[in-house]
């Protein structure tokens, strides 16, 4: 329960050049607003709660990119298919994953309270984990961290990038 004492804090500073993540979130920002507003009967942003947010990611599947097999697909689970299929493209949950990180932080800086922050929903954490798992299975990629490989020696690519004078010393 923490009041808003320090309200003009982020509103300061609007000379320096937004950052790329500034610029992507300001754009995110307005490409949900838009999407409020489209709604019939358009949604403002007070009543704006979870499943909104929900349905907006699904609607951006449309626009997505990432190709997600279905169940019958033959490449179903395969990184790299070596032929085209009918499957859907969809947003790929790491760009979501991003996303919803913005949109959450936009969303308190258009002074939304956390407590009812629909981005931070639990709703959507578990989508988001849904998605993630029905994408790696039918793309065959894991999300997890590779697993490092054996590196004894610094590959010498990026030695001579980083120092191209000791190469004729
Ligand atoms: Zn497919």
């Amino acid at each position: 329960m923490n009041s808003k004492d320090d309200q003009g804090s982020a509103s300061a500073s609007s000379q320096a050049p937004l950052s790329r993540y500034e610029s992507q979130k300001r754009r995110d920002w307005n490409t949900f607003g838009q999407y409020l507003k489209n709604q019939r009967p358009p949604v403002s942003l007070s009543q704006c709660n979870c499943s909104h947010v929900l349905e907006f990611l699904r609607y951006l599947d449309q626009f997505g990119k990432t190709k997600v097999h279905l169940h019958g697909c033959v490449f179903f689970g395969q990184p790299d298919p070596p032929a085209p299929c009918t499957c859907p493209l969809r947003q790929a949950w790491g760009s979501l994953d991003a996303l919803i990180g913005r949109l959450r932080a936009a969303y308190e800086e258009h002074g939304g309270s956390p407590e009812t922050n629909p981005f931070g929903n639990g709703a959507i954490r578990v989508y988001l984990r849904e998605v993630k798992d029905c994408q790696s299975k039918a793309r065959g990629i894991p999300y997890k961290k590779k697993k490092k490989r054996k590196i004894n020696h610094k590959p010498v690519d990026d030695l001579l990038i980083n120092n191209p004078k000791q190469q004729h010393a």
